[in-house]
């Protein structure tokens, strides 16, 4: 029987980004920025402690093509889980990073999933990056025919929501700590998230 395909995003599902990213920021442009204001968008054009946001974007990117960002480790219980969770679905990555970094991407993923069937990899884009793409995360889980995707991100959750693809909230972050969200489809962690999709 065919598997039923899972999109999962990388950032924050796989792999503790934010708060990677955010330290890397804070240590090399010497203004303290938080995890979460790597997803706040533009309010005024700065972060609270006045890192210019065209300089944030800049420094996020250098941190994704640094090579310590290959060494972060996946999130607690992610590679345990991704083995059983492959017997039962097909598992393609659908990640907003830019399509320019999609070398960084494969090398994290060769390091630290190799032993996890993935079957592809989605470069989505995003507003940041160079390469001018910004597809829909729906458009593409339309495209490869995903029956879940699992995301951090509330905005991908709410392009979901009136489509055939469930939307899956990820982890427990600033950033998605909205109750009415929490309240359906969220898991904070791994293990539930595993139970509820081998249970589905
Ligand atoms: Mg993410």
């Amino acid at each position: 029987m065919k598997k039923k395909v899972l999109a999962l995003d990388i950032d924050d599902v796989l792999v503790p980004f934010g708060h990677h990213a955010a330290k890397y920021v804070s240590a090399v442009s010497g203004i303290k920025v938080g995890a979460h204001e790597l997803y706040d968008g533009n309010t005024n054009g700065q972060t609270a402690n006045g890192l210019c946001n065209k300089e944030f974007a800049r420094l996020v990117r250098r941190y994704q093509l640094d090579d310590c960002s290959l060494e972060v480790e996946p999130i607690a219980g992610c590679v345990e889980s991704l083995s059983d969770i492959s017997e039962v679905f097909d598992i393609k990555l659908v990640t907003s990073r830019d399509p320019t970094i999609s070398g960084q991407t494969m090398a994290w993923v060769e390091n630290h999933l190799s032993m996890v069937d993935i079957s592809e990899v989605h470069h989505v884009g995003n507003v940041h990056g160079p390469s001018g793409e910004n597809n829909t995360k729906l458009g593409v889980c339309n495209a490869i025919g995903a029956a879940y995707l699992v995301d951090d991100q509330p905005k991908y959750y709410q392009q979901l929501k009136d489509s055939q693809i469930v939307p899956i909230l990820f982890g427990e972050y600033a950033w998605n700590d909205e109750p009415a969200l929490r309240s359906r489809d969220w898991f904070s962690d791994w293990a539930s998230l595993t139970e509820f999709l081998l249970s589905n």
